[in-house]
């Protein structure tokens, strides 16, 4: 697999991961974690909420790994935790860029309200970093998030997908738009050699 470019990921996202991190981990979890993947400089001491570079895409990745290694075999679920609270802080925070301000989705059909929330996140990351390469695709009859950028992965290599925190903001971006749960699969992962990294909603009402 070609290396891919070192991209970078701007502070109110670092803030947004540092924040659900906190959230769902504590401060003493987070911190140690923030040690062991070299990202000690934002103990105590998260980027300003702005547009300005903060990490390289592999250091997000690294972050992702230490939480995975920390917690051994919770690291999953704690990861989609995290991947959970920080679509709700985009949600909180950043709803004028996820595209949610005022938005009333119950009266569209459910594939509709999921295909509205699932673009929402595609354009809110996209505006935020102009290199990512994400969309939603629904070849085959199933709604999918596709991102062949996917940081959370980046210089990582896998057997099966990794990318558990962009599933728990996938399944909670879907509950907040369904206002059911419904099952997130990541198909394909960059880090095991896939072209992307491919999160599949499953079975929705049309
Ligand atoms: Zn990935």
């Amino acid at each position: 697999m070609p290396n891919r470019e070192d991209a970078v990921i701007i502070n109110s996202l670092v803030r947004q991961a540092l924040t659900s991190a906190q959230e769902v981990m504590g401060d003493n979890g987070l911190n140690a974690v923030l040690r062991t993947s070299g990202l000690e400089r934002f103990i105590g001491n998260f980027p300003p909420d702005n547009l300005e570079p903060s990490i390289q895409t592999s250091q997000y990745a690294r972050l992702n790994q230490a939480i995975e290694e920390f917690y051994g075999r919770a690291g999953k679920g704690m990861l989609r935790r995290i991947g959970r609270a920080s679509f709700q802080y985009g949600v909180r925070e950043q709803a004028a860029l996820l595209g949610v301000a005022g938005v009333a989705l119950k009266l569209l059909p459910e594939k509709q309200r999921i295909k509205f929330i699932l673009n929402g996140m595609v354009n809110a990351l996209k505006k935020s970093n102009p290199q990512v390469d994400a969309w939603v695709d629904e070849n085959g009859g199933r709604l999918a998030y596709i991102e062949s950028t996917c940081a959370i992965c980046h210089s990582r290599h896998s057997d099966a997908p990794i990318c558990y925190l962009y599933v728990g903001s996938i399944s909670e971006a879907v509950q907040w738009a369904a206002g059911k749960e419904h099952q997130i699969v990541e198909t394909h992962c960059l880090a095991k050699g896939d072209p992307y990294c491919r999160f599949e909603v499953g079975e929705v009402r049309t």
